[in-house]
């Protein structure tokens, strides 16, 4: 008889332990702030009701509620990070969801904002230009006109046609292409601003691997396409016309901007593109500055150099 009575006796000084400890929680549980005014706002939760969902409500009480105790979005203590429970009634049975945290919402905004901005070789410098502060003066008046109707028009819209920045060294052209896409970027459209020395580079080292055609299909298809220093690097017939004409080929069969910039105005510049390895090739020249002047307009900027400043 005796083992039994005194495990009997350990069991229920366990279970008067247990039964401590429960009322202990419980208790806990019901104090908190949160929790109460929940119970607050529904009268009809009996303590049966209470009870039955404890486990419900100690995973509330446990958790950040709306980033309330974490710093940030990184610092979540969430059992699942990012996502903020809420407690609701539905039949009579107290319910525990999970949303996301405003902290989580603002961080997938501010990714999804990164990613409309795709950059090949381009100075930190210029991807944090702002429209705010590009000092404006007499020589740019002109171009930042022009990029502000582009702008303004863009609420509504993409426009179909970008512009030709043309001027020399150091007035600010590729700044103000940096600015654009920042504004462009508020606005949710996508922006694929690339340096063209690289880009020739970059193209015909993908030549012969698969990237090639997904490259390209790339830079026809991005909202905007921003082509930065267009001129001297194209000595390549084969560059000109299957990869710079096709792209732009596209883009203005679809109705897609394009902003340049370039030391060259389009005369020069059709001089530079007709003169190749293969000898000086004057309509195929031609037929690029025709697509152009399909998707975008040609505004001349001047100005002092802007880089001894
Ligand atoms: P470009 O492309 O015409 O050769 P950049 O855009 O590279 O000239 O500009 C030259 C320098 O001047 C850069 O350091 C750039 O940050 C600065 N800059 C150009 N335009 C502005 C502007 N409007 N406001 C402030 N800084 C500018
Ligand atoms: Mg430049």
């Amino acid at each position: 008889m005796k083992p039994i009575q005194s495990e009997l006796k350990a069991w229920m000084d366990k279970n008067e332990n247990f039964k401590t400890n429960y009322t202990r929680i419980k208790k806990e549980i019901l104090s908190d702030p949160s929790i109460q005014s929940f119970l607050h706002e529904h009268p009809e939760l009996t303590d049966h009701d209470i009870e039955k969902h404890l486990m419900r409500l100690y995973e509330y009480k446990s958790q950040s509620k709306q980033c309330d105790r974490c710093a940030s979005y990184g610092e979540c203590q969430n059992m699942i990070p990012g996502y903020s429970p809420v407690l609701s009634m539905d039949k009579n049975e107290i319910r525990l969801s999970y949303e996301k945290c405003h902290s989580r919402i603002q961080a997938e905004e501010q990714e999804a904002q990164q990613k409309l901005l795709q950059s090949l070789y381009m100075p930190k410098e210029i991807l944090e230009a702002k429209m705010s502060e590009v000092i404006q003066d007499k020589s740019r008046i002109s171009a930042i006109g022009e990029i502000l109707s582009f702008l303004e028009e863009a609420k509504t819209g993409l426009p179909k046609k970008g512009l030709y920045l043309h001027g020399s060294f150091g007035v600010g052209k590729t700044y103000l292409l940096g600015a654009v896409a920042n504004e462009l970027k508020k606005r949710n459209y996508s922006t694929t601003l690339i340096y063209m020395p690289e880009f020739v580079r970059e193209i015909k080292g993908s030549f012969k691997d698969d990237s090639f055609n997904q490259k390209i299909d790339f830079f026809k298809k991005a909202d905007v396409l921003m082509l930065d220093d267009i001129g001297a690097e194209l000595q390549s017939a084969w560059f000109r016309d299957e990869v710079l004409g096709s792209v732009l080929q596209y883009r203005m069969m679809e109705g897609l901007p394009v902003f340049f910039s370039s030391n060259f105005d389009l005369n020069e510049l059709e001089k530079e593109l007709a003169s190749t390895r293969n000898g000086v090739e004057e309509v195929k020249a031609g037929r690029i500055i025709e697509r152009i002047k399909q998707v975008s307009k040609v505004v001349k900027m001047s100005g002092e150099n802007r880089r001894d400043e």
